[in-house]
């Protein structure tokens, strides 16, 4: 499972069961009334609910203290990881794991996608919550664990890396569990404070959830006509030739590969886009176009741009992933305001 694209189903499949969806909608504060009357102040506007989920990762704690619930404390460490080139995926066909020690990881798996991903290293603490950079000498530390595991890996093959914040929390009965409970002091709202491996357990945690919900006084009611199924769209280049032939009569531009290193179609990147992603680190985790050898360096601008044409926005309001990340800043040879 690859958990962006899994977790795009599953928020496609509550749209379609009735979920009002609100993307890129800060929560900057609560209110409240009384019990069980909350507002929830947004950059969009307050909405009203008399039940709320704190699900807010790292930051967790900042919105727990919005409710009066100052002492869930989050405790960071940073983790490295770099994703190998496809040409040395037959290195290793399962997960193959060192466990050294509490301080850090070391191991070298096969991706969803057929990549190898490397990671993690010594554990450090980061500056901020935001701290996500690779240093050179962190990257080498990583791929030099990874050589102790499997000989063969090379610095060479790394086409990306990043870096992840983990959280402990001080709330949880045993350091390093998860701390799931109703707010001692707002009742109604939930907490859910994960950390690794959150991802893992999650369909477990939301039906903790449900139920600590319905034990706050939910009343909850199983939905009837709840739609099972969410239509997925098949990847062009896991096709067989019979389907390839189908998708290029039904849609030529199938015939039209835009991501040379994932073999991605312009069908593919419109049909995300038509479906919602509005950000290139949107569509390439829907598509995978710019996450091959090149990362983009040829696919990239070809990207940008369909977002910009088909969402009816200049390529200078395409963000990478959200307000802030911009990718274009002008235009050298025409003014910008013949792209309105
Ligand atoms: C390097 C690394 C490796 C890991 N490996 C594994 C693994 O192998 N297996 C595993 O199971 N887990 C793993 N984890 C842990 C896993 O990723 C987390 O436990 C999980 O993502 C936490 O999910 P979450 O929904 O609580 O938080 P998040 O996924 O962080 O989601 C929180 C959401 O809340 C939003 N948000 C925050 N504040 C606000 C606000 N004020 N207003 C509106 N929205 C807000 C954020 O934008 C975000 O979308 C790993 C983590 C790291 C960093």
């Amino acid at each position: 499972i690859y958990a962006p694209e899994w977790t795009f189903a599953l928020v496609e499949n509550a749209v379609q069961n009735g979920l009002e969806l609100y993307l890129s909608t800060e929560v900057k504060d609560i209110g409240r009334e009384k019990d069980f009357q909350y507002d929830v102040v947004t950059s969009k506007g307050i909405l009203g609910t008399r039940y709320l989920v704190n699900a807010a990762g790292l930051f967790v704690d900042e919105i727990a203290r919005m409710v009066g619930d100052n002492d869930i404390k989050l405790i960071l460490t940073k983790g490295v990881m770099a994703i190998l080139d496809k040409s040395v995926s037959h290195l290793v066909r399962n997960m193959v794991y060192g466990s050294y020690g509490k301080d850090h990881s070391q191991l070298v798996t096969p991706t969803a996608h057929g990549n190898i991903l490397i990671g993690m290293g010594y554990f450090t603490c980061p500056e901020h919550k935001a701290d996500t950079g690779v240093s050179g000498e962190k990257l080498s530390e990583v791929v030099e664990m990874a050589k102790e595991l499997i000989p063969a890996v090379s610095e060479k093959d790394v086409i990306t890396s990043f870096a992840g914040i983990r959280s402990e929390n001080t709330k949880a009965q045993v350091m390093g569990d998860f701390y799931i409970g109703e707010s001692e002091h707002a009742p109604g709202v939930i907490h859910a404070a994960i950390g690794s491996p959150g991802l893992t357990a999650a369909p477990a945690i939301a039906e903790y959830v449900i139920e600590l919900l319905s034990r706050a006084g939910m009343a909850m009611e199983e939905k009837k006509d709840f739609k099972k199924h969410r239509t997925g769209w098949r990847r062009f280049e896991e096709a067989s030739f019979s389907e390839k032939e189908k998708m290029l009569a039904s849609d030529p531009r199938y015939g039209h590969v835009v991501c040379r290193c994932e073999q991605v179609t312009e069908a593919e990147i419109l049909e995300a886009i038509r479906r919602g992603a509005d950000t290139t680190d949107a569509v390439k985790h829907l598509t995978r176009a710019g996450m091959g050898r090149c990362q983009g360096g040829f696919c990239g601008t070809g990207v940008l741009n369909y977002l910009a044409r088909y969402m009816g926005i200049s390529p200078t309001d395409v963000t990478k992933k959200g307000v802030g990340s911009y990718q274009v800043c002008g235009f050298t040879k025409e003014k910008r305001s013949q792209h309105g």
